[in-house]
């Protein structure tokens, strides 16, 4: 069998249309919706991710502003800036990209964001709620996982998941999305004994790793929805996932690409939480929104 490939340039495309949408009504309201990024550092990766994240903003209608901060920069010039980023009604979304600099604790600087412009959903307050079942926003690429599985028409109710890497970011949150939907959950990692026992039982198997082809396609069980968040870059530049693409997909029932997949509904989730911000922010100051 063939698997069908989710293609998620083409959703997040729709979605961001979507976005847009909503972006002019609040536009038309005279609420422009805001997104500030704080990159701190000068890893090239990153940069290349909140240019895109910006250059998606711009598209969808929502203003952006980036906040470039030196590799040494201490932590208490890192909470200042966000102090104001929160205290500025211009600003409805945060968003710190990870990874900071190794002498910048995580964990500090995602707890100084509003819980209300924490548009990541990586804040204890999201994740909290998401726990609870009521979650105020979703981390983006759980959240784009879960549109993916939805384009396959799966009910998960019942079904095998199987998510491999535990990160607060993707694995653990996917892990409790798939479990709110009804899937029985197993969440593997580096202490996992016989990952491929687990794998091959999975009807739907989340890859969140960061280690290229780690699930080979004998790895995948036959008919299986196959989404791969990793992107290992080889020393020649190619982008290459968690997964043996190839052999998956001669398996799979549905398989996400690398690239093209998971990357592109991560950004596209960032701009529904940022315009879903506004949204709030409008209702909370009595804002009416047209049809
Ligand atoms: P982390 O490094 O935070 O987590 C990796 C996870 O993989 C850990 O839980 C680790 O286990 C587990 N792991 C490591 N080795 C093995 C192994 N041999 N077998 C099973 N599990 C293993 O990474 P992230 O979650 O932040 O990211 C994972 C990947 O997804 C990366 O390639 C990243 O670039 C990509 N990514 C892509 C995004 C997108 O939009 N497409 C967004 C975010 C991430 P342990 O906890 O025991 O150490």
């Amino acid at each position: 069998m063939t698997a069908t490939i989710i293609d998620g340039k083409l959703l997040a495309q729709r979605l961001r249309g979507d976005c847009k949408l909503r972006a002019d009504r609040l536009n038309a309201a005279g609420i422009t919706p805001g997104l500030a990024a704080v990159v701190v550092g000068d890893d090239p990766a990153s940069k290349i991710y909140v240019r895109n994240k910006l250059k998606a903003c711009q598209e969808a209608g929502i203003r952006s502003e980036e906040h470039a901060l030196a590799p040494d920069c201490s932590l208490a010039a890192v909470l200042a800036l966000i102090d104001r980023l929160n205290a500025d009604a211009a600003v409805h979304g945060i968003l710190v990209q990870l990874p900071l600099p190794a002498h910048l604790p995580q964990a500090a600087v995602i707890e100084r964001i509003s819980p209300d412009k924490d548009v990541d959903g990586l804040h204890p307050h999201s994740l909290g709620s998401l726990l609870s079942g009521h979650a105020r926003f979703v981390p983006c690429t759980p959240a784009g996982i879960m549109e993916m599985l939805k384009t396959t028409g799966l009910d998960l109710r019942g079904k095998e998941a199987v998510v491999v890497g535990r990160s607060n970011i993707v694995g653990k949150p996917a892990a409790l999305m798939l479990l709110q939907a009804g899937a029985t959950v197993t969440l593997c990692h580096s202490q996992t004994a016989d990952l491929a026992r687990h794998t091959r039982r999975a009807d739907v198997l989340v890859c969140a790793v960061g280690k290229p082809q780690i699930i080979s396609g004998d790895m995948v069980k036959p008919g299986a929805a196959v989404i791969d968040v990793g992107i290992n870059r080889t020393p020649a530049g190619k982008l290459l996932g968690d997964v043996d693409f190839g052999a998956a997909l001669q398996r799979a029932g549905w398989i996400t690409p690398v690239p093209g997949g998971v990357g592109p509904m991560t950004i596209a989730m960032l701009l529904g939480n940022t315009i879903l911000a506004a949204e709030r922010r409008a209702t909370a100051l009595g804002v009416k929104l047209g049809a």
